[in-house]
């Protein structure tokens, strides 16, 4: 296991971008990551 390191960021994993609060992070993958979810749900 790895310690994180002591400043606390979110950083996205699709692009690297990287946020202070996760609040951004969310809205920022929901805004430029926004996926349409297919009908059929995949158990
Ligand atoms: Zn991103």
């Amino acid at each position: 296991m790895s310690t994180s390191t002591s400043s606390s960021r979110y950083t996205c994993e699709i692009c690297g971008i990287t946020f202070n609060t996760i609040n951004e992070k969310e809205e920022h993958v929901k805004l430029e990551h926004e996926e349409h979810h297919p009908p059929t749900g995949v158990g």
